[in-house]
């Protein structure tokens, strides 16, 4: 096995060169942050569910014709991806008032939205991924105007969809937070924004469409425990786990035609 180059590590993923030029493998970790990394833990199994859920839900936008960096689900832990040129920018869809929004104007939680609510955080650790308005990200570049309307109507679309995909096994989307790169062509002006990073409870928020119960990174920021419980609740409300993977340790499973697990 010849062993492959780490291009990027972030919080809760790890990036390697790909054998196709062009792609990359994601590597889904254990590793859980919150608060720019002020609080830490490893939930054992995390990475495994987030790489089963991301994976489907990437599946599905692509099929309704969402362009996404996504190719395959690898093994347990990993995904074939297109490399792309990430735009710095967190995109935030909510439904539901909660979380910073809450703090910042005193709302309070769990009202819903007249309707959905995009906003950009700039991707920055040093500075605690500000929050920024369409000015700032077309004033700094981080991306232009046509780019920008792409991310917004990709946006508004990503949470139609999956607003009705959690309905449909009994979930509330409050909000989710998306990321887009770009994906160049062969000619210089041939560039196409797709959606990127991941989709999971690690950057959504998810509720119990009847009791509210919150499913998703919430039970680890306000240590409300059960979290890969909470975790394994969305998978498998969804479909997305086989059996007998969530139960005790989740070794790798390489099927003979899957690249081995890095490391
Ligand atoms: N979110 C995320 N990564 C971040 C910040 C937020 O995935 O770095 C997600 C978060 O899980 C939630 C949505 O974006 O689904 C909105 O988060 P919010 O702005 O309320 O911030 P938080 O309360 O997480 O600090």
């Amino acid at each position: 096995m010849t062993r492959r180059q780490k291009v990027y590590e972030g919080k809760a993923k790890i990036l390697y060169r790909g054998q196709a030029p062009g792609t990359l493998v994601q590597y889904f970790k254990d590793d859980t942050t919150a608060f720019n990394r002020k609080k830490f833990d490893v939930i054992e199994g995390k990475g495994v569910i987030n790489n089963f859920i991301s994976s489907h839900i990437m599946q599905k936008l692509g099929d309704i014709g969402i362009p996404t960096h996504f190719i395959k689900r690898m093994n347990m832990r990993e995904q074939l991806i297109h490399e792309t040129q990430m735009i710095p920018l967190e995109v935030v869809v909510r439904n539901i008032a909660a979380g910073s929004l809450c703090k910042r104007l005193g709302l309070e939680e769990g009202k819903p939205l007249p309707r959905p609510l995009i906003e950009y955080y700039y991707k920055n650790d040093d500075l605690d991924d500000p929050l920024v308005s369409d000015e700032h990200i077309l004033i700094f570049e981080w991306a232009n105007t046509f780019e920008l309307n792409a991310m917004i109507t990709m946006a508004l679309r990503i949470n139609d969809f999956l607003s009705g995909l959690m309905a449909g096994v009994s979930l509330k989307l409050v909000d989710f937070k998306i990321e887009f790169g770009r994906l160049h062509g062969p000619d210089e002006d041939d560039v196409q924004i797709i959606l990127a990073d991941e989709i999971s409870p690690d950057s959504c928020r998810l509720w119990d469409a009847i009791t509210n119960e919150v499913l998703d990174k919430d039970r680890f920021r306000r240590d409300m425990g059960q979290v890969k419980e909470s975790y394994q609740e969305v998978a498998r409300r969804l479909g997305v786990l086989p059996d007998g993977v969530v139960l005790g340790r989740m070794d790798p499973v390489i099927s003979p035609d899957e690249e081995p697990e890095t490391p």
